[in-house]
């Protein structure tokens, strides 16, 4: 049976993005109807316990310190964060080599070292000319926006073929999909976003440096608890109607009748929602050219971190293998110790082509040759295919191929009529991370706030 809601706000999507438009209209006295496709909240946060309780996230956990926004909200409502586990060697493996270091820089040839530098030196220095709230008019957008991440890198200058695989690697982990794909001005703005490229790449300091205890989706949870009754679960939205006076938000199971909607789901999942007014013909486009690449986040989970006694911190980067990156990704009581394992882009779809047990063996074999005998017998192992995921395809964020922002970056944020867009690729400052999800679910609510 069809149930009938009223709400000031429907909200379409309980990410982070939806639930804090949700928590912020609701704190400011608004009634809203939140619908989400899944069966959980926290959409590409996604907090499992393990057989003895304890939290792992099978999508996004780290925190900058520089996120204001998630930090300010798990501060009121009472989760807290801890640092990322750094002691100890981490390890570049080249050709089958092991290569300890520690601090930011792997043990490579100095001149790499410093067309390294000089590279990540140059990318800041554009950044900073990229507006974050409108990138595609920065004065050089045009000539940015005409070439891809690929073509840059090509003309890097990084010399050694070890330090220009790992460059490689670690941008393509920021995108993951194929960088032929993906705009040298998106990257640009995503590093204006986050405040420089090494930020996007440390733990200490940078995107890595906190987890959250409970997991990263225990804020979610609290969140989707304050909305109680409000939050309906298993309720895809098929369609959005939009009124003279209202808007008609139908899913499988309710329909939601509402002053307004904020649509907080990845854009290409949006163009599944049946839109009346149908979308215009550039949002359309702008979504078509918005997807997400292949990523997978293997989480490999042993009775104790076994290998922060070896002196490592369990950090290690083997570019293009089943296993290009890993972290200590240990919950905060420090056991079971696990070990976050990532491919990227067109590297996870090749790993992803092996079948399960043949991907498993090479992945516990990669992690051995890291870590000893013990990284061979995990007590749990844990894949997440995103790009594979219904409600989400695609991984960390989607990503624009060249041309799109400058011919349709300012839709992002426009307002639809009744129809107000959130998401972390709607989002400004930390644009593709939670924080940026947050910051654009407030951002939205503000909107309709502004309305009256
Ligand atoms: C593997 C992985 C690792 C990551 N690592 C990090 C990290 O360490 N740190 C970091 O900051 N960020 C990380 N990210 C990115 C971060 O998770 C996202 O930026 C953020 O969670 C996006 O939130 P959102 O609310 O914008 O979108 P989502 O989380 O995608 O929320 C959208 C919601 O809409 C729902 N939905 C979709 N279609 C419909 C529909 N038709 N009807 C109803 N509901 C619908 C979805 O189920 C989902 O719940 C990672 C992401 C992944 C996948």
């Amino acid at each position: 049976m069809l149930e009938r809601l009223e709400a000031d706000v429907c909200v379409v999507g309980a990410g982070y993005a939806g639930l804090s438009a949700a928590l912020r209209l609701h704190e400011e006295g608004r009634t809203v109807a939140v619908l989400e496709a899944r069966n959980r909240v926290g959409g590409r946060v996604w907090t499992q316990p393990l057989s003895d309780g304890s939290p792992v996230d099978r999508g996004g956990a780290w925190l900058a310190p520089r996120h204001d926004a998630i930090f300010g909200l798990a501060r009121r409502i009472g989760v807290s964060t801890y640092k990322t586990w750094v002691r100890g060697a981490h390890l570049l493996v080249d050709q089958g080599r092991m290569r300890p270091y520690r601090g930011l820089i792997p043990k490579i040839s100095p001149l790499a070292v410093a067309t390294i530098a000089l590279a990540q030196a140059r990318l800041d220095w554009s950044s900073k000319r990229v507006p974050i709230d409108a990138p595609w008019t920065a004065k050089r957008a045009s000539k940015w926006d005409s070439r891809s991440v690929a073509r840059w890198l090509e003309r890097s200058g990084i010399r050694t073929p070890v330090a220009r695989d790992l460059f490689e690697m670690a941008v393509r982990g920021l995108f993951t999909g194929d960088l032929d794909e993906t705009s040298f001005l998106h990257l640009l703005f995503l590093v204006r976003a986050h405040g420089s490229i090494n930020t996007l790449f440390s733990i200490e300091g940078g995107s890595q440096e906190n987890m959250v205890e409970g997991g990263a989706g225990s804020i979610a949870q609290r969140i989707s608890g304050i909305l109680g009754d409000a939050v309906h679960l298993d309720a895809p939205v098929r369609c959005v109607s939009q009124r003279h006076d209202h808007v008609l938000v139908e899913a499988n199971g309710v329909s939601v009748s509402a002053r307004h909607a904020v649509i907080s789901v990845p854009p290409a999942l949006a163009l599944e929602i049946e839109f009346d007014p149908v979308l215009t013909e550039d949002r359309i486009a702008l979504y078509r050219a918005a997807v997400a690449g292949p990523e997978t986040k293997t989480l490999v989970v042993y009775e104790e971190p076994f290998w922060r006694g070896m002196g490592l911190s369990g950090q290690s980067a083997e570019p293009g293998s089943v296993s290009e990156v890993t972290l200590d990704a240990t919950p905060a009581g420090g056991s079971p110790g696990v070990i976050a394992s990532f491919t990227f882009g067109p590297v996870a779809e090749r790993v992803g082509k092996l079948d399960d047990g043949e991907r498993r063996r090479a992945a516990l074999e990669a992690l051995s040759a890291r870590f000893g005998a013990p990284a061979a017998s995990p007590t749990d192992f844990i894949e997440t295919s995103w790009w594979a995921e219904e409600w989400t395809r695609g991984c960390s964020m989607a990503h624009f191929p060249p041309g799109i922002l400058t011919h349709y970056g300012p839709l992002l944020r426009e307002v639809f009529g009744r129809v107000h867009w959130a998401g972390t690729e709607t989002s400004t400052v930390s644009h593709g991370a939670i924080d940026g999800a947050v910051r654009s679910g407030q951002r939205a609510a503000a909107e309709i706030l502004d309305r009256g």
